[in-house]
């Protein structure tokens, strides 16, 4: 528990921001989501750094949110970072659930989406759940042959992970397919309908990365912040922005029904059940 559970690496004009807690497929815990945030921040403001890429070390990208390791965090006091909300962590129901949600999970990823440097997300093996909207705050995806995407929280009862992109990432009849079965779909799958950039084997993922990286910081910094902006409020026309803030109305609201109805506002199950369910061991 005390290995940092990011790191931090200058290759060049990329910064290689690596998550790393391998033995739970690094889960993301509110440890990990600061760690993050402290090593995008040393990033952005490093001058030399024209390309961030955000890997996972191990064999997979990121299981999601820390729902069950002995490092989970849900009940500890957190940063205020992306949003000036309380934190009320010692007060029970939608207050203190509303409260986390908000910061931890949506606030920060708009936040690392509004980071003015080009993001390459590096995914191997899972990238479930809470692993996506990681994946999906930055601006290229380039992942192995291996990799697999999947968001099961309709099992939950829930309408999809926090921050809602998969109508935009995907096109609404393959989000509609993707969170109704709750099933693995491949990198195959994914680069078919643009959710991802470029499919490679296992062996040639950092070596494509570093290529790509290599040929964004060719180009002038600041017309990249500019080009990236204006792709991402192009995003916000077309209703990204406004569709999330509202799906985070009916994901809170399916918290507080399991909450009501099981007592429980993630529906009694946790990660060995969830990842039985979308046909892991
Ligand atoms: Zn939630």
């Amino acid at each position: 528990m005390t290995e940092d559970v990011v790191t931090y690496e200058r290759r060049g004009a990329t910064a290689v921001v690596t998550m790393n807690r391998p033995r739970y497929r690094n889960a993301q815990n509110s440890a990990m989501t600061y760690a993050l945030d402290a090593a995008f921040t040393r990033a952005v403001d490093d001058a030399e750094v024209k390309v961030i890429v955000l890997a996972g070390a191990g064999d997979h990208f990121s299981a999601g949110h820390d729902i069950g390791t002995p490092g989970r965090d849900v009940d500890v006091s957190f940063e205020r970072k992306a949003v000036l909300w309380w934190d009320h962590v010692d007060r029970p129901g939608g207050d203190q659930r509303f409260a986390r949600e908000s910061e931890v999970y949506l606030g920060m990823c708009r936040r690392w989406r509004e980071i003015p440097k080009p993001m390459i997300a590096m995914v191997q093996g899972a990238c479930v759940a809470g692993g996506l909207m990681l994946a999906w705050v930055c601006d290229l995806i380039i992942c192995s042959d291996d990799a697999f995407f999947a968001d099961p929280v309709v099992r939950m009862g829930i309408p999809g992970v926090e921050y809602f992109a998969h109508p935009w990432v995907l096109g609404p009849r393959a989000a509609k397919e993707f969170l109704f079965t709750g099933d693995r779909f491949s990198a195959a799958w994914a680069l078919e309908r643009g959710m991802v950039n470029r499919v490679v084997p296992r062996a040639e993922l950092e070596s494509e990365v570093d290529a790509v990286a290599a040929r964004i910081a060719g180009m002038p910094q600041f017309g990249l912040a500019l080009a990236k902006k204006a792709v991402n409020q192009a995003e916000d026309q077309m209703g990204l922005r406004a569709g999330m803030d509202s799906v985070f109305g009916l994901h809170h609201f399916a918290h507080a029904h399991n909450a009501e109805v099981s007592a429980d506002p993630l529906a009694g199950l946790d990660a060995r059940s969830m990842k039985r369910a979308t046909g892991g061991q």
